[in-house]
Parts: C-alpha cells; sequence; structure tokens
C-alpha cells in the first residue's frame, strides 16, 4: 500500500518570485523559494498502478506535470474557482489524448458553474467556431460534508472560509490513514472541525505574516494547528513575504513549511 501527497506548487497567486518585484526573497538562490501557483497531486494505491487525483490546476499545471513524468489522471478535485486554482484546466486535454479517455472532475455546485460560464468551450462544444481540441472533463458536483469514494479511497469536502468565499477543503482517507489539504482558508466553520479530526497530515493556507483578509497567517495557521492536533502539518499558499530558511527552524515540531516538489509519505 501506498499513499503519498506530492506537492506541484505552493506559491500564492502572483507565484514567487513575483514579476517586476525586487526583493531579497524573489532574488533568492533556495530553490524552495520558487513558488508555482498552489496544486497537489495526492497518490495512493493497494497494487502497482497508483490512482492519481489532482487537486486544483495552476496556471503551471503543464510545467508541473512534466516536471514529475504524470501522464495520467484518475480525477480532478477543485477548491474553488480563483484564477490560480483553475487556469490551467486547458491543458487537461493533454491527459484526454494521451489516456483515450475523458477526465472525471469534482467540484461544489458553485465552482462547478462559474467553470461552466468560464470556459463555454470546454463545456459546450458544439457552439465552437472551429472543431477544435479541448478537455473532455465530466463535472460531477460534491457537497460539504458529504463523502465520495474515488477508487477505494473515501474523499470528504470541508467547508472553508476563504474571506466570504465559501470553498472546500478535502480529506482523504486511505488504509487507515488520513490527510486533508486546506488551501485559500481564513477560517474554519464549527463544522469543518470535526473532519479535521484524526488527521495524520494537514496541509493548511499560511500566507504570511501580516493579517490579509482572504489567507490565513503563518501565526492564523499555527493556532489552528495547535487545536486541530494533526501528527504533521505543512504550510502552502506561501508568499513572497516569507524566505523558506528563514522560517522553518521557528516552526513547532510537526509544522514544516510545503515547497514544490516536496513530497510526503503519509503512511510515515
Ligand atoms: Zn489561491
Ligand atoms: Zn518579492
Ligand atoms: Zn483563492
Amino acid at each position: 500500500m501506498s499513499f503519498e501527497l506530492l506537492f506541484l506548487g505552493t506559491g500564492t497567486s502572483a507565484g514567487v518570485p513575483m514579476i517586476g518585484c525586487d526583493c531579497a526573497v524573489c532574488h533568492s538562490d533556495d530553490p524552495r523559494d520558487q513558488r508555482s501557483r498552489p496544486s497537489v497531486l495526492i497518490r495512493y494505491s493497494a497494487a502497482s498502478a497508483p490512482t492519481q487525483v489532482l487537486i486544483d490546476t495552476a496556471p503551471e499545471m503543464r510545467l508541473q506535470m512534466l516536471r514529475h513524468g504524470i501522464g495520467r489522471l484518475d480525477a480532478v478535485c477543485f477548491t474553488h474557482n480563483h484564477a490560480d486554482h483553475i487556469l490551467g484546466i486547458d491543458d487537461l486535454r493533454r491527459f484526454n489524448a494521451a489516456m483515450g479517455t475523458h477526465l472525471d472532475i469534482y467540484a461544489d455546485k458553485r465552482t462547478t458553474t462559474i467553470l461552466r460560464e468560464m470556459f463555454r468551450y470546454i463545456f459546450e462544444p458544439h457552439n465552437n467556431v472551429n472543431q477544435s481540441f479541448v478537455a473532455t472533463l465530466v463535472a460531477h458536483e460534491v457537497v460539504v460534508g458529504r463523502p465520495f469514494e474515488l477508487h477505494g479511497a473515501r474523499w470528504t469536502p470541508i467547508p472553508l472560509m476563504h474571506g466570504r468565499l465559501p470553498i472546500v477543503g478535502f480529506r482523504v482517507d486511505y488504509g487507515g490513514k488520513s490527510l486533508a489539504y486546506c488551501t485559500d482558508v481564513s477560517s474554519f466553520l464549527p463544522e469543518s472541525y470535526p473532519m479535521l479530526e484524526n488527521l495524520d497530515v494537514l496541509v493548511i493556507d499560511a500566507l504570511r505574516h501580516r493579517h490579509h483578509p482572504t489567507h490565513m497567517t503563518v501565526e492564523q495557521a499555527l493556532h489552528e494547528i495547535d487545536q486541530i492536533k494533526p501528527k504533521r502539518a505543512y504550510l502552502t499558499h506561501i508568499a513572497h513575504d516569507i524566505a523558506h530558511a528563514e522560517l522553518e527552524p521557528n516552526l513547532p515540531e510537526g509544522v514544516m513549511i510545503a515547497y514544490d516538489g516536496l513530497s510526503v509519505d503519509v503512511w510515515g
């Protein structure tokens, strides 16, 4: 059995380095300070070919997939419709071509509706002027608090608040282990907490130290980690305010900063 969390992107919406920024972090030599837009791959298997589920399609999705040699996906789950989480969607068509089949996508009603509006050429291909090579996606609506099954794992959409926008995180239970991916969260709801119990791994938004209306600060994230008590926690959606090597030694035991390319063995 295997159960892996692979960080494809760990940066905030503008990425790090940011265009036109002269700060020290944007010019850092530490490869962990190079952060593409946020996305993770969840991999699990009882046999040889693992199930591979992508969470969000960042603008760098194509490059993230090439970097890790990923040519096959079993499903894509979306947390919300912000550009840093969806604009790589067009490149999903390569998975259709490589696998010779449609791709199942999972999102809540709000995100599904917006994806259909924004990407009409994908979801209403019969209206395109020319016949073109677009992704073949089959949308499945998920509801917070209502688990669904994906290739032998139980996925639970967790209600999160992203400022005033309700979005979803995902809890994955597989083979007695569990992880939760909570990006772009500024606060949890009372009903979120029961879905965050007994976690082996928690991934949580920690944008920077200064307050932000739609993201947690590092301090807020640490406070939540202290309440939720996962075995291990990883901070993500990091802005250029944070230099990896500076923050890391100041974190409590069991809390790490994620970086692009980091693979976490959920069994470990
Ligand atoms: Zn974001
Ligand atoms: Zn900068
Ligand atoms: Zn967002």
